[in-house]
């Protein structure tokens, strides 16, 4: 029997942050001063965790972080979690989401390991900008350089992730559109969520998915195509048929109704939504237990997913974990 919540949502994707670092400090993202705050495991940790949850129904994982090609044992990890087969049989659909600047030379060893698909993150298609936003001087470079090189290896489709704030990088939209373009990479705008490690979310800073559409018509206007419903982004194709966008409308749009993710962290804690006020001790359960009893464990977490996010309602509280420390 699969994994399901008590709404009746059938969990079949898993997110696996393998640390809480990251060497980028994206201003909507980090206060610049913290670091990490808890521990990495060692991978044979995450791959245990990925087993049990295999067996019970997930087909796809993304590796994420804080940044995961820091961890210098990531195509090992990649390579480890390949082997595992889902429950109908299928190779494991193995993704990875990264801030693209050391990709440039992980891009093919990842993929000759069994990764299939990678998202780079990029909030802005010029240099200054972008050195802005991330605090690191020259990552603009490195990140293009690894987005073609994740295109050469065949990592496909590369999708490149863009959060949007309103008055600093939504004047990025058309260079975007010209970039996917260009590149042959899907674009993805995410609304901005209060996810942020200081308090800098308001309702007025995020740029929603009908703005985005409107502004990307002035560059050139967009059609919408199919999506399945568990898909986080909707669709878009150019009018003249050259390049995809897609719009990740949390804010807007929820999708909460069709989630179908639950998430590990770095200290091994299970997350049944990026807002969850609580966490649960997996690693703690799975280190005291046998298999069987860590996978009932698994089951009855599972089923108490919250039913969705309460994002811009009176009332809403932040959170126990901010984005970095959780795993996007
Ligand atoms: N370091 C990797 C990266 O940059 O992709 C993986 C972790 S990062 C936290 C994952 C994604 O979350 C990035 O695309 C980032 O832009 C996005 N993100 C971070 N904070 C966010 C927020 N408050 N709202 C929406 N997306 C956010």
């Amino acid at each position: 029997m699969h994994l399901t919540d008590k709404f009746g949502r059938a969990i079949t994707d898993l997110r696996i942050s393998i640390t809480d670092r990251c060497n980028y400090k994206c201003v909507y993202c980090r206060t610049g001063n913290e670091g990490a705050l808890y521990p990495d495991l060692p991978l044979f940790d995450y791959l245990h965790m990925a087993r049990l949850m295999v067996g019970l129904g997930i087909e796809k994982v993304r590796i994420t972080g804080g940044e995961p090609l820091l961890r210098h044992d990531v195509v090992e990890f990649v390579r480890e979690l390949s082997a595992l087969q889902t429950l109908s049989g299928r190779p494991l659909d193995i993704a990875l989401t990264t801030n693209g600047h050391l990709l440039s030379d992980l891009a093919q060893p990842l993929k000759d390991a069994g990764l299939k698909r990678v998202t780079v993150s990029m909030d802005a298609v010029d240099p200054e900008r972008f050195a802005r936003i991330t605090r690191v001087h020259n990552g603009f470079e490195n990140v293009l350089a690894g987005v073609r090189a994740a295109r050469k290896a065949g990592l496909d489709p590369v999708k490149v992730n863009c959060v949007l704030l309103r008055g600093f990088n939504d004047d990025q939209i058309p260079e975007f559109g010209r970039f996917a373009r260009e590149e042959g990479v899907i674009v993805r705008f995410i609304e901005f969520m209060p996810l942020e490690e200081d308090r800098v979310w308001s309702p007025e800073i995020v740029v929603t998915l009908d703005e985005i559409l409107t502004r990307m018509a002035a560059f050139m206007p967009l059609e919408e195509i199919a999506h399945a419903p568990s898909e986080t982004a909707r669709r878009y194709r150019f009018a003249d048929g050259q390049g995809e966008i897609g719009i990740i409308a949390p804010v807007s749009h929820p999708f909460c109704g069709h989630c179908s993710r639950i998430r590990i962290t770095s200290d091994g804690k299970i997350r049944t939504c990026l807002f969850s006020q609580v966490d649960h001790d997996l690693l703690g359960v799975m280190k005291r237990s046998s298999d069987e009893v860590t996978m009932r464990y698994i089951r009855g977490v599972v089923e108490k997913k919250e039913q969705r996010h309460h994002i811009g309602e009176p009332g809403f509280q932040k959170p126990s974990r901010s984005m970095v420390h959780i795993g996007g």
